[in-house]
């Protein structure tokens, strides 16, 4: 069959390199507009389970994408910077761009044909293809111009975010919220590669224009930024270009949802299809989970691919709503801050915690010995053990960077 994929996000990318190692006869291109290396946004987080999945799947794309990976160990939640909460747990996170260079080199070594700076603009300009996956993002073109067909739905989070780096390394995971004349402003950082992490600012659109970030240019926003927040980024500077792009932007989160995932030969992926508010760091795996399940249907002739396809996009839709439901309730949880703040931070990043639903009576118990630094040693030296246990069961053969 002759697959393209336009978009080579992480969801075009890993698609085409499983469609190649699925059946090699397949001819395979992803087509991207950027130019290679060059990706919006910082790090992303992502737990063990991914890992799991990319091992079983590819273990080696899996191994170069643990290589890049750092770990964070814990959860920090500072309120006004003058206390602070501990949340236990641990995950991984990867900048971006790392991991779309891993994917891309593999993809290439597959004998796939990977193009870069070539925007699709009109889908004749394809030729004959006999799968079209529209892992163009959230404002996937394709889907927007069958928007009909594909049944989209957009609904847009209230709040303001901008997705930014920094030269602080974080050691935890780190909400810090601070409180100024016109409101909350909190961000959400964790370390994303050696010497930077990812910090991802976000408050109500009212604090927004109060604060002037409307109107202030984007070194002048960002320095705006770097003096509210000056004492949780213990005065390292905001990073507002990625790399290789311009300036990052505020945006209000869009929630996408399609009640149809393809349409003839054309199916969509990844940030096409759905959304998940970032507040769950949940978008790339599912991106990844659609490449699997797309290509465990995946015929080798072109004459089978309706049945397969409406299989994809029926398990796909009923297996994410879970997730874009927790998605959801963290959203509006971060919407409605200001009923949801509380003065006691072990209170408050309890409520934090449990904003996706509520959790037996012995995770607040938990939650509070975490608080004990004692005690928070003896959960991480746990967490240490089940880690390493994971990691050796799903065949890692290098050692996870700790920052
Ligand atoms: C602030 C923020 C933080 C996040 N943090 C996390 C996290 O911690 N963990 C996590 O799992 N997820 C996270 N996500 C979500 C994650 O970034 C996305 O879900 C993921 O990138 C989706 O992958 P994708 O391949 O579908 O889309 P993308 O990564 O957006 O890739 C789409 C690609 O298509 C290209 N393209 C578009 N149109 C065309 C065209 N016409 N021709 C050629 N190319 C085109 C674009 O240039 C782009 O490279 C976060 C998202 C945001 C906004």
């Amino acid at each position: 069959m002759r697959i393209v994929c336009v978009g080579g996000g992480p969801a075009g990318m890993y698609f085409a390199i499983l469609a190649k190692l699925r059946d090699p006869r397949h001819e395979v291109a992803v087509i991207e507009r950027n130019p290679a290396g060059a990706t919006h946004g910082w790090g992303v987080v992502f737990w063990d389970a991914l890992l799991d999945d990319l091992y079983r799947n590819d273990p080696v794309s899996a191994d170069e994408v643990r290589k890049a990976s750092v770990l964070y160990e814990g959860q920090e939640v500072r309120l006004r910077d003058d206390a602070t909460a501990h949340l236990g747990g641990y995950g991984f996170s990867v900048n971006r761009r790392s991991m779309l260079e891993v994917l891309t080199a593999r993809a290439r070594d597959l004998g796939i044909d990977v193009q870069f700076e070539r925007e699709v603009t009109d889908l004749s300009e394809l030729g004959d293809v006999d799968l079209l996956v529209a892992s163009d993002g959230v404002d996937s073109p394709i889907r927007e111009r069958y928007a009909e067909d594909f049944g989209t739905r957009v609904a847009v989070g209230r709040n303001k975010y901008i997705w930014l780096g920094t030269t602080k390394v974080f050691d935890a995971f780190t909400f810090a919220f601070e409180e100024t004349a016109a409101g909350w402003i909190w961000f959400h950082a964790y370390p994303s590669a050696s010497g930077n992490s990812t910090c991802i600012v976000e408050c109500a659109p009212q604090t927004w224009f109060a604060l002037g970030l409307d109107t202030l240019g984007g070194d002048e926003g960002v320095a705006r930024l770097e003096q509210i927040f000056a004492r949780p980024l213990s005065g390292h500077p905001l990073l507002n270009r990625a790399q290789g792009m311009g300036e990052a932007h505020w945006l209000s989160f869009r929630e996408i949802s399609n009640r149809r995932w393809y349409r003839g030969n054309i199916v969509l992926m990844g940030d096409a299809a759905h959304t998940t508010h970032f507040s769950i760091g949940s978008g790339t795996k599912l991106a990844i989970h659609d490449a699997i399940a797309l290509r465990e249907v995946l015929p080798s002739d072109a004459a089978d691919l309706p049945p397969r396809l409406r299989s994809y996009d029926e398990s796909r839709r009923v297996t994410l709503r879970a997730t874009q439901d927790a998605a959801h309730k963290s959203m509006t949880w971060f919407e409605n801050l200001d009923e949801n703040i509380e003065d006691d931070p072990v209170q408050f990043a309890y409520a934090l915690w449990k904003r996706r639903g509520n959790y037996p009576r012995w995770r607040y118990q938990l939650h509070l010995a975490t608080q004990i630094s004692a005690l928070r040693r003896i959960r991480r030296e746990v967490s240490s053990a089940r880690r390493s246990l994971l990691a050796h069961k799903r065949g890692e053969r290098g050692r996870v960077r700790a920052r």
